[in-house]
């Protein structure tokens, strides 16, 4: 195991912060991973998991061990009955070359779920989702190991206890668990969703035959639209999440905003659009010392140059109580802070 110490996180994050670990490892086998969690409980060392960083606000320096997650492998098993296939990866494999690859396999589920940054093991962490669909709606299960007992334990869907952009790894398990496989159940026929904002009419101008191929590249081309790259733009995706708010509270505003997207939900409730809000509330396109807020996307917080955690709280924190005074809803913040 090779421990490096006063590493700088600033290509680990994807908001690109300048930030330190007291203590860093890449762990790219399981073996190197109960070491560094074992060198963790000895010197009583907080730990700091990171996939590919694109969910995470690193505000300050992180006095732990940083343990940035490598295992990679991944394989898929056609079932002897019906169309499905399950498809494992370990959890360093990156999200969006999985999906990728499972097209090429003629393995159907993930496409409405392309290019979304990170890796699979974060995916399960708040149930990552876009265009429709959720992992939960292709998740078997996984298996996490846990950091105090050493043992390897498997989680179906139920036991993850998935909801909108959450899970038990956020709740009641959050720090207890490191996900170190992900079991997928994708279908070798295709069932496509494209009953989403934009999709189905970008698909029906592009002239394409409607396949999962078309619409993983549908839904690619219309995220780099308007969906700046953490490579030349850093930020963390949607920096709020949507709001759930009553019937009652959704009527009102929509009396005073009749234009208002409002979605109302099966389960009760009425999610209202956060970006929608955040633009309403003036902050689309402005700048804040060295963050702001996308130009083309209001939910999305941006490292326009130099900038800090601190500032991007601060710039997040000005937005919500805005949003608060203008529409009386509460913006929860998505990305975990540390
Ligand atoms: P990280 O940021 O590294 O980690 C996120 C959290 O999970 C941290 O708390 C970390 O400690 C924990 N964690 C990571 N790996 C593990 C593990 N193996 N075991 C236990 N805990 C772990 N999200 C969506 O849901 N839908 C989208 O459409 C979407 N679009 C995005 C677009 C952009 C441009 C960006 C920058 C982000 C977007 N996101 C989206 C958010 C993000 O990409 C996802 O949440 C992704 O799953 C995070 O993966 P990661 O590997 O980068 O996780
Ligand atoms: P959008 O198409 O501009 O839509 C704005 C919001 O309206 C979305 O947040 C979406 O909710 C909701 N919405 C749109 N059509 C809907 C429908 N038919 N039924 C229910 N809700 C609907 O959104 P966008 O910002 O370009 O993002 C596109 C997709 O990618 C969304 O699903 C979004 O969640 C996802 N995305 C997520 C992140 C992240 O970091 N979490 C970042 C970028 C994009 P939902 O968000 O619930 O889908």
């Amino acid at each position: 195991m090779n421990i490096r110490e006063q590493v700088s996180l600033k290509p680990y994050n994807t908001l690109g912060f300048e930030v330190s670990a007291r203590y860093f490892v890449y762990a790219d086998r399981l073996e190197t991973l109960h070491e560094a969690i074992q060198y963790a409980r000895e010197k009583a060392l907080p730990l700091l998991l990171l996939g590919g960083g694109s969910n995470v606000v690193l505000a300050q320096n992180f006095a732990g061990l940083a343990i940035v997650l490598g295992l990679k492998g991944r394989k898929l098993c056609s079932q002897s009955d019906g169309d499905i296939c399950l498809l494992s990866a370990s959890a360093g494999e990156n999200w969006h070359e999985l999906v990728t690859w499972s097209l090429q396999q003629h393995a159907y589920g993930l496409e409405n779920l392309s290019l979304i940054p990170g890796n699979i093991g974060a995916a399960p962490i708040q149930n990552i989702g876009a265009y429709g669909v959720e992992l939960v709606d292709v998740f078997h299960e996984l298996q996490a190991l846990h950091i105090h007992t050493g043992e390897i334990q498997r989680f179906n869907a139920d036991d993850c206890r998935f909801a909108y952009r959450d899970s038990v790894f956020k709740g009641e398990l959050k720090d207890q668990y490191i996900i170190t496989d992900v079991t997928l159940k994708l279908s070798q026929k295709p069932n496509l969703q494209l009953d989403y904002g934009p999709l189905r009419g970008a698909l029906e101008q592009s002239g394409l035959p409607i396949t999962p191929q078309s619409v993983s590249t549908a839904v690619c081309t219309i995220r780099s639209s308007k969906l700046p790259d953490p490579e030349k733009l850093g930020n963390a995706g949607s920096f709020f999440k949507n709001p759930l708010v009553g019937e009652d509270q959704a009527k009102r505003l929509l009396v005073e905003n009749p234009c208002m997207p409002a979605y109302p939900q099966p389960t009760g409730g009425v999610k209202l659009a956060a970006g929608w809000l955040v633009e309403q509330a003036g902050f689309k396109g402005c700048s804040f010392k060295g963050v702001g807020v996308h130009d083309q996307q209001a939910l999305v917080l941006v490292n326009r140059a130099g900038g800090t955690g601190t500032q991007l709280l601060d710039l997040a924190q000005q937005i919500q109580s805005k949003v608060a005074d203008l529409f009386e809803v509460v913006l929860e913040i998505e990305p975990r802070i540390y």
